[in-house]
């Protein structure tokens, strides 16, 4: 992803990317968005899922009783890898519950159907390199490539 759209998603979930600048020896996010830029919207309304949720469950028993350092250490999700295989999306991330691993299986359920590169309707296709992407990408990595 560019650098730009990298930089609004830490800035707008600093807590869930708090990685994001990590040693490699700790976390995969220190690679960063390894995925094409078509697929924002996705991680964007992903994290707000999961942002919403969390401060929302916060506010709960037998979580409001608990110190911010407690919670932030066993409850903050914080993304460990985020990139594209086999044409799909993985969204990896510690401190999950069912919710949001239900909220990360349709991130990543629906990037089989938009296309990584600009975020149009796209199909998977590919069977050496899988990706998904719409046709009128498809076309112009074939100009590309000269195939
Ligand atoms: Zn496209």
């Amino acid at each position: 992803m560019t650098d730009e759209k990298d930089k609004l998603l830490c800035e707008k979930y600093p807590k869930i990317f708090r990685d994001r600048n990590g040693s490699m020896h700790e976390t995969c996010m220190c690679w960063g968005f390894d995925h094409g830029d078509g697929w924002f919207n996705i991680i964007d309304t992903l994290c707000g899922t999961i942002q919403h949720h969390t401060d929302w469950k916060r506010k709960q028993q037998p979580y409001c009783k608990m110190p911010d350092d407690v919670f932030e250490e066993n409850h903050q999700p914080v993304a460990s890898q985020v990139k594209e295989k086999f044409g799909g999306l993985r969204f990896y991330c510690d401190n999950t519950d069912d919710y949001i691993d239900g909220a990360i299986s349709i991130a990543e359920s629906m990037s089989y159907r938009i296309c990584e590169d600009c975020g149009s309707p796209g199909t998977t296709r590919g069977k050496g390199w899988i990706r998904t992407i719409c046709d009128a990408c498809n076309d112009k990595s074939k100009i590309g490539s000269n195939n």
